[in-house]
């Protein structure tokens, strides 16, 4: 399917077309100006040319929206941004209840806090993001799509009921995904609590803990009684340092809507997690097939805030319409941009709809809610 017509390619490599058309006679191709050639044809001929190829999806494209990269010396470290996920009832809410009631800095605020689909966590070690949304559809959608929004799991197994059908869906798809796992061991406070049990019974799928001579980290808590919370944060950073997460702060935001709602008082709201550059009050953004000029950033603590950099979770006002969880979030230069770009994805998404979700229904279940 995906393909370009020979001036296309002459014009983005900056060549001439008529050279193009010697290149593909060489190979044995008589082909016109405007003729179609498939991407792989494309590639050879622009390495043959000296260009350097990168592909990017056709949406991004149409949009305009390269994958440029950051320079390796812009990139700074940035916080994990993790996602909970387990059977039903092994204490998925609760854990992550207790890990918010344990940062330092709520903590001593009296634990005043606003719920906006993700918040972080202060920890001595650094800090934390945890995407807490109800139903996860940021991730079932942005994973349904190819995309990232997370970069650990934390696999939440309940030590009196040991492996059950939505961990090992769990596991599955944190494997799709490449995501590497944590596994936190909860409810060891439980009489029937019987944690070797979860071990062996994770090695059945292919999950080999560290006590076990393996390499996945594993941590044993209560969340009820906020035991080794403290250990499992310290796992998370421990993974998340082998992973070198980096992202450049300084250049225009993008990220991924992980939860939006039209506000009564505050109009169209959406939680944003940023993943690359700083967001700042005043940009013109694009969130799926909504935009807006950001007036407003507030934080996972209440706060109004100027900007906010990659792994930042805010809540942005200012949308002219509500996007969806899951939508890719933008900055783009001018607001004519902004409405180019909402246009082509409000047609794909007409083109889209009805387009089945797989697996989706059973994949929020089994996350956080
Ligand atoms: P989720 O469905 O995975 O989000 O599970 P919840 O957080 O809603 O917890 C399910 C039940 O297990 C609730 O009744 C919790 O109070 C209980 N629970 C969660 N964590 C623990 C724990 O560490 N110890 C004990 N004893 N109960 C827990
Ligand atoms: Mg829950």
């Amino acid at each position: 399917p995906e393909a370009i017509t020979i001036q296309e390619l002459a014009n983005r490599m900056a060549e001439r077309a008529v050279d193009v058309i010697k290149l593909l006679m060489k190979q044995g191709q008589m082909l016109k100006i405007n003729d179609v050639i498939d991407a792989d044809t494309a590639e050879i001929i622009a390495e043959e040319m000296g260009h350097r190829v990168k592909r990017v999806s056709e949406a991004d494209v149409e949009m305009g929206l390269m994958g440029d990269e950051d320079a390796p010396d812009d990139m700074v470290s940035r916080a994990p941004v993790v996602t909970v996920m387990g059977h039903v009832d092994h204490g998925k809410t609760s854990l992550l209840d207790a890990i918010r009631k344990a940062d330092v800095v709520t903590g001593e605020a009296g634990g005043i806090t606003q719920h906006i689909g993700a918040y972080q966590v202060e920890t001595p070690g650094g800090t934390v993001t945890f995407v807490d949304t109800p139903g996860h559809e940021a991730f079932t959608a942005m994973r349904a799509r190819g995309a990232k929004v997370t970069d650990l799991v934390v696999l939440v197994v309940a030590a009196d009921d040991g492996v059950m059908p939505q961990t090992v869906e769990a596991i599955n798809h944190a494997r799709a995904a490449e995501v590497p796992i944590i596994v936190a061991i909860n409810k060891i406070d439980k009489p029937d609590a019987d944690p070797q049990r979860v071990r062996t019974e994770l090695l059945q799928h292919e999950i080999v803990v560290e006590s076990m001579g393996g390499d996945t980290l594993e941590v044993e808590v209560s969340a009820a009684k906020r035991t080794n919370l403290d250990k499992l944060l310290d796992a998370i950073l421990l993974q998340s340092e082998i992973l070198e997460l980096k992202a450049n702060p300084d250049r225009p935001a993008d990220g991924v809507v992980v939860e939006a709602q039209l506000d009564k008082g505050r109009g169209p709201v959406a939680t944003v997690l940023i993943q690359r550059g700083t967001l700042n009050v005043g940009d013109i953004f694009v969130a799926g097939s909504a935009w807006g000029r950001v007036r407003a950033l507030i934080n996972d603590r209440g706060s109004n805030v100027d900007s906010a950099g990659p792994s930042v979770p805010v809540e942005v006002l200012g949308l002219h319409s509500t996007p969806e969880a899951g939508d890719q979030f933008v900055v783009v230069d001018a607001e004519q941009r902004a409405r180019e770009i909402t246009d082509y994805r409000e047609r794909k998404r007409r083109e889209l709809k009805g387009a089945p979700s797989s697996a989706r229904a059973s994949l929020e279940q089994m996350m956080s809610q």
